[in-house]
């Protein structure tokens, strides 16, 4: 029996997801946040640890991780928000190639820091897989290898033959694969949990269950919520990603878009005998409407795909996520990869709303002039790019120059988003138009006429 809406990785996490309080009166401290996800809590995390006497105060309007932090596919991926070729074409081969090390970096930091801090958080080093399984898709990957390999960054990368794909993992209709080293799979869940433990044991406050209703930049800058008013004597900090769009002022600089995950329950010895996998990589294959898949530590598969269609206005209702007619071709599609699982029961079905940038680009921020930082815009591949870009906010407001990379994502928020109801005609389109471009290319190769338009449109 499936529980649509329920997400594994929180009934997973071991603890009661008990509230902290929330703000009880006006209060003044250092620097205080706005967000109880990765972004906010890696922030006061570095804030904290360079510099014990701050004073600093996450703010959660629910409770910490409810947000994507929470509910992620647990890539911790050395993939960045940005593709390559992308970074490449924008800013240059100097810095795409500073921005890949700095991604792999970091990832080696959080299998550090979660040691040190006692964080049970299923740190696997599995490193990624890629498989093709469309000749577009086959095309794509070598496209993809020869891009790290002209940037000196494919060493931790082959592409594989068929052949050499199926010796890993038994999935339908694969004609080649990519196996990167680097990398790793997380309980999300359990991270975010333990950070923000760690995060009041170096001294910081978190309020949960309030919510920031207004964000007033100044010196100092404050934060206005429904327990109270925050002041900060050295600045606020904005990491509420795609939920910001909730706030006036921030409405249309990021788009929020979902990502949907059904779990299996737990597949017995024989099961995974047929399917491989025995190097617990984080799996996907190219396709438009994205497929993310992970290992979990109690022997599921959880298999992530795009989400609902984008709501008018940038509405993003829980109750969307907990739609069972929109997880019918999530589940169909897992059981077409693996068609093993094809009695398997799925026992778990939950959404999230990530956030998506106009730029393509995160944007690390702090403008000490208007007391106001942020970190935010990962399109889905936040959960290492958090740390360095929480770690970077961290060394930008206490100033700590070894924290502060030269990197693009060092930027302040990019273009804003189209009013509606552009907004609304143009993602739907691009969302019907990947859809189309997946089937067609799974059907019969063919590519839709205005495949290229959509691609151009996209900033993802
Ligand atoms: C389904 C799904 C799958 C994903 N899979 C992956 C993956 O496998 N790998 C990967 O790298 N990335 C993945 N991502 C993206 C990744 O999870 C995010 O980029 C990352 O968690 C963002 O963290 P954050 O702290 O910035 O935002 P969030 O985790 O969304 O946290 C923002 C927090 O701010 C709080 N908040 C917002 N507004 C207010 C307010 N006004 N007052 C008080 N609090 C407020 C929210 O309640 C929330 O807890 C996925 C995302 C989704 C949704």
């Amino acid at each position: 029996m499936t529980d649509y809406g329920a997400i594994y990785w929180l009934d997973d996490c071991g603890d009661e997801l008990a509230r902290r309080p929330a703000l009880a009166a006006d209060e003044t401290v250092d620097v205080a946040i706005l967000g109880g996800g990765f972004s906010g809590l890696w922030t006061a995390y570095f804030l904290l640890r360079a510099n014990p006497g701050l004073q600093v105060a996450v703010i959660e309007r629910h409770f910490c991780g409810y947000g994507a932090s929470g509910r992620n596919g647990g890539w911790c991926s050395p993939r960045y928000p940005m593709l390559i070729d992308e970074l490449e074409k924008h800013f240059g081969a100097e810095a795409a190639r500073a921005t890949i090390r700095a991604q792999q970096a970091i990832i080696d930091d959080i299998g550090q820091i979660i040691i040190e801090e006692g964080i049970d958080a299923h740190f696997t080093p599995g490193g990624m897989l890629s498989v093709a399984r469309t000749q577009r898709q086959l095309a794509a990957l070598k496209a993809t290898y020869a891009g790290y390999a002209r940037l000196g960054l494919a060493d931790d990368t082959r592409l594989l033959s068929a052949e050499e794909s199926g010796a890993l993992i038994k999935v339908s209709r694969v004609l080649g694969g990519m196996k990167t080293t680097s990398g790793a799979s997380i309980h999300p869940a359990r991270l975010v949990r333990g950070l923000a433990r760690a995060v009041e044991r170096r001294g910081g406050r978190i309020y949960e269950g309030c919510e920031v209703t207004k964000v007033r930049p100044g010196q100092p800058a404050m934060l206005e919520t429904t327990g109270g008013v925050i002041t900060a004597r050295r600045g606020v900090v904005l990491a509420g990603e795609a939920y910001l769009s909730g706030i006036p002022a921030y409405h249309r600089q990021l788009l929020p878009m979902s990502s949907m995950i059904v779990a299996t329950a737990p597949l017995d010895a024989a099961t995974w005998d047929a399917i491989g996998w025995q190097g617990h990589e984080s799996l996907s294959s190219g396709a438009y409407t994205k497929d993310y898949q992970t290992r979990t530590r109690d022997g599921r598969i959880l298999f992530g795909s795009r989400g609902a269609p984008y709501l008018f206005g940038s509405a993003m209702p829980e109750s969307a996520l907990a739609d069972a007619a929109l997880y019918g071709p999530i589940i169909e599609n897992l059981r077409a990869w693996f068609p093993v699982l094809n009695d398997v029961p799925i026992t778990h079905a939950w959404g999230g709303y990530l956030g998506v940038p106009r730029d393509g680009m995160p944007s690390v921020h702090f403008d000490p002039a208007r007391g106001i930082g942020n970190a935010f815009g990962y399109t889905g591949r936040g959960v290492a790019t958090t740390a360095l870009a929480g770690r970077a906010l961290a060394g930008l407001i206490a100033g700590i120059p070894e924290y502060v990379p030269d990197l693009p994502m060092l930027h302040a928020p990019g273009p804003q988003w189209e009013a509606e109801p552009l907004r609304w005609i143009g993602v739907r389109y691009i969302q019907n138009a990947f859809a189309r471009i997946d089937a067609a290319d799974f059907r019969d190769g063919s590519v839709p006429v205005d495949a290229k338009l959509a691609k151009t449109l996209a900033p993802i």
